[in-house]
């Protein structure tokens, strides 16, 4: 996207219009102030600020511009919000001739997929008496089906047919909608509804429940993929529980349409189905955007048990935190809840067990100790991720009462190795090094001073890593440095992002520029001697360390003849 176009969205969307729009701000001093909406909170730590067009929240660290909000509360990409900040402030966002066609035409399957829910719907409050008596009979209530648009098809060949055409809909484009069978039949006859949205909340797929056992076809029937739904990509209820999911940060995964509201309706808003048994990585991707935390609430069943540690192993290859809960054999969370309560589904949610702990206490899957050993090096072989590898192997060993060793012994894959940090001989404590962060304050506040700082040092001088990146960003962009706002839609490493915004909160420091380059020039040095102090000791007659030593003290010397008594010893 053309940079231009970003800036002039950012300039004409005021953050605090915007911001206000989502979460009442109130003004506080030249700023304004509110509880913050990405993390739970009592006071008010979130803060906006008009002059600089940014936003921060002192509690969590989360900052930004308008976009990055729009972003981060809708849960939507980069474009998607840009889009709609555009649209706000009345500019057209030129699109290829190529991607305009393409997009119309996914938007009239949108359109189709909209009034296809309405079509449902209408048969089930019109027609269904049989369908709405088997969901009374389920223990679905009206304001479930209202909510999630529950619907009917009914049996009949050309029922959804006839009324898209009669609402305009082109025929041709029917056979790519997944909503007909070859022979231009309607897919789903004589089945209960359920609406598949995507995560922004527009219905892509269906998944049709047979009403009467006897009835031809499996029990459930799925849209198949289209040009606006990709099997495995989506979870259920998702647009509906981003925000608590987000909120709580957690959420739990069940397997059908039913666990899901019978989850919803007793207060667990935070819940998503995968549709059918296996969670896909996709998936997993998605989740990910919203809570790192997940747990598996699948059925009790050794399928359902199986397909739990298998997605549990996935979710630790991606970085984020399992646990398992383990349903009674014949239940799942819908028969579960209905025969137990809300309140002891709670209990099995506290009672919730990391992968390895499971499978050691788990006997409905019916392996023995070797058995379950093997499926969790399987799993361990799987990830790619050395520290979950590492994680996971550390919780078998303590889980089972093996060593680590023999646990490591058996990944067969060669692990791949870290990317070395640039020369650091020391891991360095954030709090010894203010310097790094107030030189970079000091640029920030006052951007002529750069010029004097890239003469003296470069990035390599700034130990502490973020401090280091917020240093080669400054580098790269140094003339764009007064408009941070435009500058934060150039970074992609969101706790970058959040550090911009931090410093360009902040109150400039009282030292000069001088003193602290000379603090990192110095620290450099330092490190350096250090080292090479080391390797005399190991290495006591080798010259070459001698030359090199008094080379650097004589550098030293150069910088500051204060400093230098500090540090030669
Ligand atoms: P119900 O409570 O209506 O019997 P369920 O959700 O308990 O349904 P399960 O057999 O446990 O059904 O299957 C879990 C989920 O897997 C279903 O909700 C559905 O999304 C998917 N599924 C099951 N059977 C099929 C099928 N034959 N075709 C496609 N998806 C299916
Ligand atoms: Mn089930």
């Amino acid at each position: 996207m053309d940079q231009h176009l970003i800036d002039e969205i950012i300039e004409r969307n005021d953050i605090v219009d915007v911001i206000n729009s989502y979460i009442p701000l109130k003004k506080t001093g030249s700023n304004f102030k509110a509880r913050c909406p990405f993390h739970d909170e009592k006071t008010a730590s979130f803060v906006v600020s008009p002059k600089k067009q940014i936003y921060k929240c002192f509690g969590c660290g989360k900052g930004g511009n308008v976009i990055t909000y729009v972003q981060d509360f809708e849960k939507i990409s980069f474009p998607e919000a840009l889009k709609k900040l555009a649209a706000r402030a009345g500019i057209t966002v030129q699109q290829s001739m190529q991607s305009k066609g393409k997009d119309s035409k996914r938007d009239l399957i949108f359109k189709i997929y909209d009034l296809t829910t309405g079509y449902f719907y209408k048969n089930l409050v019109e027609h269904g008496s049989s369908a709405l008596e088997y969901l009374a009979e389920r223990k679905i209530t009206d304001e479930t089906i209202k909510k999630f648009k529950l619907g009917f098809a009914l049996n009949s060949y050309g029922g959804l047919r006839n009324y898209l055409l009669k609402n305009d809909i082109n025929e041709k484009i029917l056979a790519s909608t997944g909503l007909f069978t070859s022979n231009n039949s309607d897919l789903f006859r004589e089945r209960i509804m359920f609406p598949i949205h995507s995560s922004s909340g527009k219905v892509v797929a269906f998944g049709g429940r047979k009403l009467h056992e006897s009835q031809s076809g499996g029990k459930y029937v799925n849209s198949p993929t289209t040009e606006i739904y990709t099997k495995g990509n989506e979870l259920y209820g998702l647009f509906d529980t981003k925000y608590t999911i987000s909120k709580k940060d957690y959420v739990l995964i069940c397997e059908g349409y039913t666990d899901f509201l019978r989850l919803y309706e007793n207060g667990y808003t935070n819940s998503v189905a995968s549709l059918g048994t296996a969670l896909t990585d996709s998936q997993i991707s998605v989740l990910s955007r919203f809570t790192e935390n997940i747990f598996m609430l699948y059925d009790g069943d050794g399928s359902g048990r199986k397909a739990a540690v298998r997605a549990a192993g996935k979710i630790l290859g991606k970085g984020c935190n399992v646990k398992i809960i383990g349903l009674p054999e014949a239940e799942d969370p819908d028969s579960y809840i209905r025969n137990n309560g809300a309140a002891s589904m709670q209990k099995m949610i506290d009672e919730a067990k990391p992968l390895a702990e499971f499978l050691k206490d788990d006997e409905v899957i019916g392996v023995d100790k070797k058995g379950k050993l093997s499926v969790l090096f399987d799993i361990l072989n799987e990830i790619d991720d050395e520290v979950a590898q590492e994680l996971l192997t550390q919780d078998i060993a303590e889980t089972f009462g093996l060593s680590g060793h023999a646990v490591s012994s058996k990944i067969r894959k060669k692990r791949r190795t870290f990317k070395k940090e640039p020369e650091i001989t020391e891991v360095p404590k954030m709090e010894q090094f203010t310097e790094e962060r107030d030189i970079i304050l000091l640029i920030i506040n006052n951007q002529s001073l750069y010029k004097k700082v890239a003469q003296e040092i470069d990035s390599s001088y700034f130990l502490t890593g973020k401090y280091r990146k917020i240093y080669e960003i400054i580098s790269e962009q140094i003339e764009n440095m007064d408009n941070i706002p435009a500058l934060i839609s150039k970074i992609d490493d969101e706790s970058i992002r959040n550090l911009l915004t931090d410093l360009s909160m902040s109150e400039p420091p009282t030292q000069t520029i001088d003193d602290a380059i000379i603090t990192l020039k110095t620290r450099k040095f330092h490190l350096k001697l250090k080292a090479i102090n080391e390797k005399i000791i190991q290495d006591p007659t080798n010259r070459e360390l001698f030359a090199k030593k008094s080379e650097l003290k004589k550098e030293i010397l150069k910088i500051n003849r204060k400093v230098v008594r500090k540090t030669l010893y």
